[in-house]
C-alpha cells in the first residue's frame, strides 16, 4: 500500500483528535498525520517546496524555491518531525533523500527508538552519502524521543537556554540596489552574514556599507580560487567591520588556505571543509573555527559530536542551516547554547513556513520550550 492508499485508508481516523498535535501543510494527501494507535509505527516522507521570499544567490547557484525532505515518524500515539535540506554540493536532491529514507524505512519502524544511537548507526552504516536523508531521520527520532521524555531537546542535552547566541541574518548576492533594500528588511538583526564570492564583492560590501554599520560576518563559499586574491580580499573586508570570513577557498585547497591564513587579521570559517565530525582534525592550523550544520553532518548527533570536538581542539564553532524550513532550523537551535555564533535564518528566508519553532527577536533566538523540537503548526 503506497502513502497516497495508506491515507485514505485513514481518511475517517483524520476527522479525530490524534494524540500530538496536526501535521500542518505537509499533506499534499489531506492526512492529518496523527492517526496513530498506541502501537502503530509508520514512518512517513514528504518532498515540500519552500518558496524563497527573494532570489536567492550564492557562488553555488541560484534559484527561487528549494526542496527539502519531510519525515513524520509515527509511534505509540507521538509523531516526531524531521527535516533535511539536499546539499547540491554533493549530489544531493529531494528524490534521493526519500528513495535513501525509504530504503531504512522497515530498519527504522521494526527498531526501538529509544535506541536511536545504535539505529543511527546502522542507518549510517547502510546509506551511503545522503546525509540530508539522514538528518531528517535523526531530527523526527530525537522530536520523538523529547516529547515521550515530556522535555524540550535542549534540556536533553543539558544546556541553558538562554545561552543561545545571536544568529545572523544572511542576504545572498544581489544587486547594489536589492542588497540595500535587503539590509533594510534585516534591520531586527545586529550582525548580518554577507555572501560574496563573485566578481563582485566590492559592490556588494559597499552596498551593505552604504546602508549599515553593523558588524558583519562574510562567507566567501569556496569562492576565491586565488590565494593572492583571496589575502587581498580578506585583509581589505578586515577595514570594513568585517568579523571572520567563511570559508575564502575551495574544500580541498588546505594548503593554499594555510598560506593564507597566515597574512590575515581575520579568523576564517570552515564550511564546505568540514561536514562530519572525522574533518575536523586537519582542519587545525588552517582554520579558527568550523561551521556546522545538521544537513551536512546526517542530524543533531553528529552535530553534537562536532561542536563537543571542535571545542575540544580550541576552535570556534558555529551552527549554520541551509534553506529550510522551522522543523530542521529548530532544530539545530537546541544545540546553539553550545556555539560561538549562529548563522539559524534559513526558515526566515521562506514564505511558506509549514511550522513555527525557534523564534528570533533582536537577533538572539529564542528556543520553544515544549517537548522535543517545540513545533506547532505555523
Ligand atoms: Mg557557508
Amino acid at each position: 500500500m503506497n502513502r497516497r492508499d495508506l491515507m485514505r485508508a485513514l481518511g475517517a481516523a483524520c476527522a479525530l483528535s490524534g494524540p500530538g498535535f496536526p501535521s500542518p501543510a505537509l499533506g499534499r494527501t489531506g492526512d492529518c498525520g496523527d492517526a496513530s494507535g498506541p502501537s502503530e509505527s509508520r514512518l512517513e516522507t514528504e518532498i515540500v517546496r519552500l518558496k524563497l521570499r527573494h532570489t536567492w544567490t550564492t557562488t553555488m547557484s541560484s534559484s527561487d524555491f528549494r526542496d527539502t525532505l519531510h519525515v513524520r515518524l509515527i509511534r505509540d500515539g507521538v509523531t516526531g518531525h524531521g527535516e533535511g535540506a539536499p546539499i547540491i554540493r554533493y549530489k544531493e536532491n529531494a528524490a534521493g533523500a526519500e528513495e535513501a529514507v525509504l530504503s531504512v524505512r522497515d530498519l527504522v519502524t521494526g527498531s526501538d527508538p529509544w535506541q536511536f544511537e545504535k539505529l543511527l548507526g546502522e542507518i549510517f552504516r547502510r546509506v551511503p552519502g545522503q546525509y540530508a536523508a539522514k538528518a531528517a531521520l535523526d531530527i523526527a527520532l530525537m522530536d520523538w524521543v523529547g516529547q515521550k521524555l515530556g522535555v524540550p531537546l535542549y534540556r536533553f542535552f543539558g544546556l541553558d537556554p538562554s545561552d543561545a547566541p545571536i544568529t545572523t541574518f544572511s542576504i545572498g548576492i544581489d544587486t547594489p540596489e536589492v542588497t540595500r533594500q535587503k539590509v533594510r528588511e534585516a534591520q531586527a538583526f545586529p550582525v548580518l552574514k554577507i555572501k560574496v564570492g563573485l566578481d563582485t564583492d566590492d559592490a556588494t560590501i559597499a552596498a551593505v556599507r552604504s546602508a549599515t554599520n553593523k558588524p558583519l560576518r562574510v562567507d566567501a563559499n569556496e569562492g576565491w580560487k586565488d590565494k593572492e586574491v583571496a589575502v587581498r580580499k580578506i585583509n581589505w573586508l578586515a577595514t570594513q567591520g568585517v568579523e571572520f570570513v567563511e570559508q575564502p577557498m575551495p574544500a580541498e585547497m588546505l594548503e593554499e588556505t594555510r598560506w593564507v591564513r597566515e597574512r590575515v587579521r581575520l579568523p576564517l570559517i570552515a564550511d564546505e571543509a568540514c561536514q562530519r565530525a572525522r574533518d575536523i582534525p586537519k582542519l587545525l592550523g588552517i582554520f579558527d573555527g568550523v561551521n556546522v550544520k545538521l544537513d551536512k553532518a546526517g542530524g543533531i548527533l553528529e552535530a553534537f559530536k562536532m561542536i563537543q570536538i571542535a571545542r575540544a581542539l580550541g576552535l570556534k564553532t558555529m551552527l549554520g542551516c541551509m534553506v529550510s524550513s522551522s522543523v530542521s532550523v529548530t532544530a539545530a537551535s537546541h544545540l546553539s547554547p553550545l556555539v560561538d555564533y549562529a548563522d539559524l535564518d534559513g526558515n526566515l528566508l521562506i514564505a511558506n513556513d509549514p511550522f513555527a519553532g525557534v523564534q528570533v527577536r533582536n537577533g538572539k533566538l529564542l528556543l520553544p520550550d515544549r517537548p522535543g523540537l517545540g513545533l506547532n503548526p505555523a
